[in-house]
């Protein structure tokens, strides 16, 4: 009878189980920057621009260098999210050259989480946060062979684990019933545009749900997408906040949590 009930429901409404979630203000979708690497470049030229902007976006540090931590925990204390990607990068050893005991081939699950463990106490030495989110490195996530998302999951070491972007069906999904190990990221070719960057907001606002860009270098350092391609991206954004809602990954995540769909 209660099955029966809900699908008449959705019926009435037009609106699946699937649909989008309620974000704030009216907002039609949110809308997430990454920048993974700990670049330089990001500091540089990506958070001023956010922070003329007044948004905040989600750094995935790895690698990081002495002389950059005071620059960091200014990101951190600017309420930028900072997050885990591990301590070392490891990667499969056909993405790019390292010494071998660092490439994810040579690791275990055990140590691959050790690492992102070591990596969290790192990031709360900057940050003063207890928990931190999680993007595996060259996204993908097997140590030794053996894929390791599940053990992190159990291990409850991350609140989430940033994925792959596989389709539009990922902007249109209810966000707050997404798998929190499996939130997808899109990332960008080196020569993309600005409109291209806002091409992919602009499918988020339709679709309801959430765009989350994935990038490296900033106008400088590799896989770089350009300083006025970013720029011209969040001064779109600046000027529709009223319709696509910026905000950090976890900041997304807790508010889909906190608001399950109210469609209905
Ligand atoms: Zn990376």
């Amino acid at each position: 009878m209660k099955t029966l009930l809900a699908l008449a429901l959705s019926l009435i409404c037009g609106v699946s189980a699937a649909s989008a979630t309620q974000w704030p203000g009216g907002a039609k979708a949110a809308v997430v920057l990454t920048y993974d690497d700990a670049l330089d470049s990001q500091l540089d030229h990506a958070v001023p621009v956010l922070d003329e902007a007044g948004f905040k976006g989600t750094f995935f540090l790895t690698g990081l260098k002495l002389a950059a931590i005071p620059r960091w925990r200014a990101v951190g204390a600017g309420g930028h999210e900072l997050a885990n990607h591990t301590l070392f990068h490891p990667c499969p050893a056909s993405k790019f050259s390292t010494e071998p005991r660092y490439t994810s081939e040579a690791y275990t699950p055990a140590a691959m989480l050790r690492e992102i463990e070591q990596q969290n106490v790192l990031l709360t030495a900057l940050d003063g946060k207890p928990t931190h989110g999680f993007a595996s490195p060259c996204g993908q996530t097997l140590a030794g062979g053996v894929d390791y998302i599940e053990t992190l999951r159990a291990a409850n070491l991350v609140t989430y684990a940033r994925g792959v972007y596989t389709s539009p069906d990922d902007l249109r999904a209810d966000v707050g019933r997404m798998d929190p190990m499996h939130i997808p990221s899109r990332g960008f070719d080196e020569a993309v545009t600005g409109a291209q960057l806002i091409a992919f907001a602009k499918e988020a606002q339709t679709g309801g749900g959430m765009a989350v860009y994935l990038f490296h270098g900033v106008g400088g350092d590799y896989l770089q997408v350009s300083d006025p391609a970013h720029r011209e991206l969040v001064a779109w954004l600046a000027a529709h906040r009223d319709e696509v809602w910026v905000t950090t990954l976890q900041g997304a995540l807790d508010w889909a949590k906190a608001h399950p769909d109210a469609k209905h």
